[in-house]
């Protein structure tokens, strides 16, 4: 399949599509992958994101509202307007971070199968000073 004709691996994750054929859903339920792609049949076992997606929203999420948990208990108000205030950017904060959470996975896991990401693997030669066999000309 050419380059051109392919989705945006970004794209496509951002719209919780599968990152090859852009059309099948990549989630079953909120954060579990299905099997295969119910378009394209590209097996979603290939590739797993582990606690990538929860890293970036993590650090996302802090970024965006730690400041205002610095500045909301130096703000005087009434106790009515603290516990709502308390409320909202709590509420806001759990659902920024349940909006994307599952675009992040769906993201890193099109990135991961479109440029076939795996573990590294390393070769060992037993010693020092020499290039291992894979390097060998
Ligand atoms: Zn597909």
């Amino acid at each position: 399949m050419p380059n051109e004709s392919r989705p945006s691996p970004i794209r496509s994750g951002i719209a919780l599509k599968c990152g090859r054929c852009g059309q099948g859903h990549l989630f079953g339920s909120y954060l579990k992958f299905n099997d295969k792609c119910d378009h394209c049949g590209l097996d979603f076992t290939i590739a797993d994101t582990a606690d990538g997606p929860a890293f970036f929203v993590g650090f996302l999420v802090m970024i965006v509202f730690a400041p205002f948990y610095f500045i909301l208990p130096m703000v005087e108000m009434p106790i009515f307007g603290a516990i709502l205030a308390w409320t909202v950017l709590i509420g806001l904060m759990g659902s920024f971070t349940y909006f994307l959470l599952p675009r992040f996975k769906a993201v890193l896991f099109n990135l991961q199968t479109r440029h076939k990401a795996e573990e590294a693997q390393f070769e060992s030669t037993g010693r020092h000073g020499s290039a291992a066999n894979s390097h060998k000309t």
